[in-house]
């Protein structure tokens, strides 16, 4: 183990972290602006976002079903009034004070945030062997990655990964979709109706006897080996980080539709489950380029999984795991079950991220039950990590310094629950999930 006196990890928090003790740690590196070393990154995130709009035809004709959307790929903003009538004490004295959730469990065909990310990364990946091979140019339409030329092209090439669950099939099917040789490597226990459903697109799906960090390796290893392989590596890949960060724009936009303003008097607090952190930090990085100091953000982990927490409380830029402080990161949230922290995420949410809370196991499965009684809205267990945030801002102590030591008045706050999976669950697994959250429900 590593010798955490010597890089001042405070003991308070230690303990409390390795008791699994739910905590609130607040990040007092939180800068007042982007820090100009990664500026430049908000350029990037344009580029994606017109990537995304320059695929809209090819999305529908890949995905017929996208024709009622158009081809973009988004999700719906909708009032929690049910949920925070049920949480927040003060609902009935604060009329202005909103609870949303922004719904990614239901983005189309992944079924989850990593719709974002993946999609982004496989299509951005079709579109520059498209331009070496002279089948388009720079900034077409991409509509012509979907024709049989494309195709044949494609078919020489693979993309591979190794996730034990939402980024296998969201890469795995965009990948296939293009005609790509689609490769996703998986520990032997991720569940078995995900391979199942990968197998079912084409895509081929290796088993890994050891666990998720093992099936990870020998993916990478494979592909590294391989000039016509492309490995998205979900512990660094920019191309991800921009497909996330993306949301932001059009989060805006909902925003301004529900008459919601941002600003001063008008604080935008948004609360997002973390694994490795790219979901959460590209979405984080993206609403600081265009709210600034006026949006506040906040990530949930599980108390056995950290991970991100731990790499910023350390104030280190060296990688510093979940494991390093005696934690088993073995919980129900196969999505945030997460050991180290993205190290390209990492050091860019250092001055961006509000702060962290961790959630225990039950309160996952309590957040899950709550969310389906009051509002009808299933979700899976890693997605139902932030439901509680806002109770969490106004009812501890760490909450309420944060507020008063930022001169924050939450009178006409707007919060923001980030669901990230659910959709595609089976309804046979979804249902022993809101069963299973029913009883920690009514025993708690
Ligand atoms: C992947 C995932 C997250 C977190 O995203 P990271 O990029 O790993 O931080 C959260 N919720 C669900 C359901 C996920 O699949």
């Amino acid at each position: 183990m590593m010798d955490l006196d010597s890089i001042g990890f405070p003991d308070e928090l230690l303990s409390k972290l390795c008791a699994k003790t739910p905590t609130l740690w607040i990040n007092e590196k939180l800068g007042s602006s982007l820090n100009p070393s990664n500026t430049p990154l908000i350029a990037e995130i344009e580029t994606a976002q017109n990537r995304l709009l320059r695929s809209r035809d090819l999305l529908i004709t890949l995905f017929p079903e996208l024709e009622q959307t158009q081809g973009v790929i988004e999700s719906e903003l909708v009032e929690l009034s049910q949920l925070q009538q049920h949480l927040d004490p003060t609902y009935h004295t604060q009329h202005d004070q909103k609870w949303f959730l922004k719904s990614d469990h239901a983005l189309p065909i992944a079924g989850s945030v990593k719709a974002r990310g993946g999609f982004h990364e496989v299509i951005a990946v079709a579109e520059k062997i498209a331009i070496e091979n002279h089948l388009i140019e720079e900034n077409e339409n991409l509509v012509v990655l979907a024709s049989d030329q494309a195709k044949a092209l494609f078919s020489q090439y693979s993309i591979a990964v190794g996730s034990t669950g939402n980024l296998g099939l969201s890469i795995g099917i965009m990948a296939a979709a293009l005609g790509f040789s689609s490769i996703v490597h998986m520990s032997v226990d991720a569940k078995e109706w995900k391979k199942e459903r990968l197998r079912r697109r084409g895509v081929k799906v290796i088993e890994h006897s050891g666990d998720y960090v093992e099936a990870v390796e020998a993916g990478r290893k494979e592909a590294l080996s391989n000039p016509k392989c492309h490995f998205v590596d979900d512990e660094q890949s920019i191309l991800l980080f921009l497909g996330y960060a993306a949301a932001a724009q059009h989060l805006a936009a909902q925003l301004k539709a529900q008459n919601r303003i941002v600003d001063k008097e008008h604080p935008l607090f948004v609360y997002i489950p973390c694994g490795v952190g790219g979901a959460p930090g590209g979405i984080t990085y993206g609403l600081k380029a265009i709210f600034g100091e006026h949006v506040h953000c906040f990530f949930a982990e599980p108390v056995a999984s950290p991970c991100m927490l731990v790499q910023l409380a350390s104030g280190q830029d060296t990688p510093i795991s979940v494991y390093d402080i005696g934690l088993d990161n073995r919980t129900e949230a196969d999505g945030l079950a997460v050991g180290q922290a993205s190290y390209l995420v990492s050091p860019i949410m250092q001055s961006l991220l509000s702060g962290v809370f961790t959630v225990s196991d039950t309160t996952l499965y309590k957040n899950l039950h709550m969310i389906k009684a009051t509002e009808n809205i299933e979700l899976e267990p890693s997605a139902a990590a932030s439901l509680h945030g806002p109770v969490l801002l106004s009812q501890t102590d760490e909450g309420q310094r944060y507020l008063t030591d930022h001169h924050i008045v939450t009178s006409h706050a707007t919060h923001i629950i980030w669901s990230t999976g659910g959709s595609l669950v089976p309804s046979e697994e979804m249902q022993k999930f809101q069963k299973y959250g029913e009883d920690v429900y009514l025993n708690d």
